[in-house]
Formats: C-alpha cells, structure tokens, sequence
C-alpha cells in the first residue's frame, strides 16, 4: 500500500487532506513518527509550505505533502496571514483570536477576506511541486457555528450566505482553498 506522510500536526488539516487524498493511499502523520513541527520563518505561504515539507521528508523516505495556508482580512493589511496559528496562540484559543478579529473589524465598512493555502509535495527530495489555493468571502459580524476548525466560524464564503463553521464538513472541504489547492497538486501528481 502507498503511503503518505501528511506534514502537519493540525488536526483539522490532517483530516481535509486525508480526505482529498486517494482512499488506498495510507496516510500517515509526524506524531506517529515522533516528528515535531519545524519553525515557520517562510515570509509566504508557498515559502512555509516548502520549508515543511523540505523538513518532514528528512525524517523519512516517505513522501510527504504539506499545507501551510491562513486567513488574510483586507482591513487588516492581510492579517493574520502567514501569522493565523501563531495570532490564535498569542491570544490564547481560536476564540479569543476571532473575537479579536471581530472587535477590529467593528467600524469596517469592507470586510472582505481571502483564505489561502499552498501545498508542496516532495518526493525522493528532489521532486517538489507547490501548489496555491484561495478562496474569497468575508468576514461574518458573529462567530457563527462550531463545525470545521481555526476561523471557519467568521469565514463566510463568496456567493455563500453561512460561515464555514456552519456549513457540513463534507461541503466545506468540497470548496475551500486545500481543496482548490489539491485540485491544481493532483493534475501534477497522479498517485494522489
Ligand atoms: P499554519 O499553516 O500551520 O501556520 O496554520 C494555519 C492556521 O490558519 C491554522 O491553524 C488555522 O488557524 C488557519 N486555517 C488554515 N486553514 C483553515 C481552514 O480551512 N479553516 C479555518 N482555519 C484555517
């Protein structure tokens, strides 16, 4: 059987693109192999997400495909971005963070916002291919729901009229910015 190791200790994370991925294809996570996450000193998305995937396949000969992705708000000058793990450890939970968010966002007139994700996958160390998603929607005036992980309840999708905190997980993970990014990785990458 194949096997994958999917570089990231988010929970949410691991079971998107556990999901995306083939159902034959075994998919394995760092903790399993007593691998901690690397520090994120990338500038981008797509810079961090080689940064881990680079960093997992030292570990092992396995493949290893790696997401960083984050929520960036227009009024806020793209914040929390590259930062939206580290913002929700800086205020102590997700929720703390989003109520933040929401605070901040009062008196603002757009609330657009953009999620982005950047996959690499690396195999053999040598072959890399990267990948970006986005999604754009904006930023609810509540949080809403409490399906999906991270931001999802302040994230309500372009077109869409409910956060993806309270969408399904099975139609969140059909439209967000992993699975766009996914999509473009798997026109590369056949066995995924
Ligand atoms: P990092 O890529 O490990 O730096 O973490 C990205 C952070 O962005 C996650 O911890 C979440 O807070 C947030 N994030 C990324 N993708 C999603 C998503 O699909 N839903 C909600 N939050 C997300």
């Amino acid at each position: 059987m194949k096997k994958i190791l999917i570089g990231t200790h988010n929970i949410g994370k691991f079971k998107e693109i556990s999901f995306l991925l083939k159902k034959n294809i075994k998919k394995i996570s760092p903790k399993l192999l007593n691998i901690k996450s690397p520090k994120e000193t990338g500038k981008s998305f797509s810079a961090n997400a080689k940064l881990k995937a680079k960093y997992f396949s030292k570990f092992t000969k396995l493949p290893v495909i790696s997401d960083d992705s984050g929520l960036c708000i227009k009024a806020l000058k793209g914040k929390p971005g590259i930062f939206s793990a580290r913002y929700a450890k800086k205020y102590g939970s997700f929720d703390k963070a989003m109520k933040f968010i929401l605070k901040k966002m009062k008196n603002k007139k757009d609330r657009s916002a953009v999620f982005v994700c950047s996959l690499t996958y690396i195999s053999n160390r040598e072959n890399i291919v990267s990948v970006t998603g986005k999604i754009k929607g904006s930023i609810s005036y509540k949080i809403k729901g409490s399906h999906g992980f991270g931001y999802d309840p302040i994230f309500i999708p372009f077109l869409k009229s409910v956060t993806f905190g309270q969408m399904s997980k099975n139609k969140k993970m059909k439209m967000d910015h992993r699975y766009i990014a996914f999509k473009k990785l798997k026109k590369r990458i056949k066995i995924l």
